[in-house]
């Protein structure tokens, strides 16, 4: 069915669309392979950040609390073929092409931190998969000497026709959103979305040879809070993982504390339902899981306000316009984009991120801010 590259596009076009997504969508499908390296004065490089150099004696990267960067989140595009409400608002401007990292530079990118000993890194986006050429890049990237676990973040949508590739490519695991199990409930959500298209993406990842996919399903009280038990459900029968994730305060969305559900909350509710037993199993990332008996399926809880993580933050990320946030829920950044252009050296860009070190805060307090968030950028901007 996707028979070439501009299909899902099309798919997409015949779907209702505001004015400006589909002008979107129409730039998406004119996107050249890389954009033409647009120099950039050094002057413009401001990090705002300590002199002392934040790496290990032995080449890793450290933060001043101490905490080792292993774990980089890659985000190759700040556009989507979904608009999901929680995301991202529904008339959206997304970055000029020339302000978007060429698929070299996140390459470059990535060899870097590989070089500073990070061993995971997340392809992720907006949609990593709608970026033209997003294979040429995870083939690359799966073949980067060091990087031990190269995974992905996607919404299904395109995985029909990706899945196998990104397999043969190294791809070792995949996370796909899923909030709805509900055809209507799904477009509603995801504004454009196909929840057939996204479940034939699932399967296909299966079908590939992937194992532990995880779904991911963001908690919205009076939204999907009465498909939980369904999607743990879906999960247990497909042999697949899956993380509930509290809403952020990501970018200005009215009523998200009125759609907030706590992760103790969720995992009470379903612990009427399935006999969850606590796993000390880690994935690298934020979600703390449990299992349901008579299955593998780990039933996982991100949790950035009921139970922050903060302390043991071991990632960083890097948003498609070649910013490093140290932090997701932080306005602190440094600029790598202007480096990397400035010269083909990598050797100014190792010494940015190290210095970048120096800028990662303790923590965020999400809470504080549901109704006015201090992050006015989408998730979408800096890569889930
Ligand atoms: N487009 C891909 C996807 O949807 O999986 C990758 C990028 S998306 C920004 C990554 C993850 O962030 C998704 O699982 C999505 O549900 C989650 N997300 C987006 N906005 C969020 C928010 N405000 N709060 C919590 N999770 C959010
Ligand atoms: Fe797109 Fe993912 Fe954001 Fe949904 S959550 S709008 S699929 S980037």
């Amino acid at each position: 069915m996707f028979s070439n590259e501009l299909t899902p596009i099309i798919d997409i076009q015949t779907a209702t669309l505001s004015l400006s997504a589909a002008k979107e969508l129409s730039a998406m499908q004119n996107e050249t392979l890389r954009p033409e390296l647009t120099p950039v004065g050094r002057a413009e490089f401001t990090p705002k950040i300590a002199k002392n150099s934040l790496k290990h004696s032995d080449g890793t990267l450290v933060d001043k609390y101490g905490r080792r960067i292993t774990y980089v989140r890659l985000s190759i595009t700040d556009r989507c073929d979904f608009r999901c409400t929680y995301c991202m608002a529904e008339e959206m401007s997304f970055l000029p092409r020339r302000e978007v990292m060429s698929l070299e530079e996140c390459l470059r990118v990535a060899e870097v931190f590989v070089g500073l000993g990070v061993t995971k890194l997340r392809v992720t986006g907006g949609e990593p998969l709608v970026r033209k050429d997003a294979m040429w890049l995870i083939e690359r990237l799966g073949a980067l000497p060091g990087l031990e676990n190269l995974v992905l973040t996607t919404n299904g949508s395109q995985l029909d026709r990706f899945a196998a590739p990104l397999r043969a490519a190294g791809v070792k695991r995949i996370n796909i959103s899923l909030d709805s199990l509900n055809p209507e409930r799904f477009k509603k959500i995801t504004r454009i979305g196909d929840l057939d298209k996204v479940l034939r993406g699932i399967q296909a990842a299966q079908d590939a040879g992937f194992r532990r996919t995880k779904l991911n399903a963001v908690m919205m009280r009076g939204v999907n809070d009465d498909e939980f038990i369904d999607l743990v459900r879906f999960a247990v029968s497909n042999e697949l993982d899956i993380s509930f994730i509290e809403e952020m305060p990501l970018g200005e969305i009215q009523g998200r504390r009125n759609t907030y559900i706590s992760s103790e909350e969720t995992r009470e509710m379903l612990s009427r339902h399935f006999d969850l037993v606590p796993s000390t199993e880690n994935s690298g990332g934020p979600a703390r899981y449990w299992r349901t008996s008579g299955s593998e399926t780990r039933i996982g809880f991100i949790s950035p306000h009921s139970h922050n993580f903060c302390d043991t933050c071991n990632r960083v990320r890097i948003t498609a316009k070649g910013e490093l946030y140290p932090c997701l829920g932080q306005n602190d950044a440094s600029n790598l984009l202007p480096v990397l252009r400035a010269s083909d050296s990598n050797s100014k860009v190792l010494q940015a991120i190290v210095d970048s070190m120096g800028i990662k805060p303790f923590g965020h307090d999400f809470t504080q801010q549901m109704d006015s968030p201090q992050v006015i950028r989408f998730m979408s901007m800096t890569g889930g």
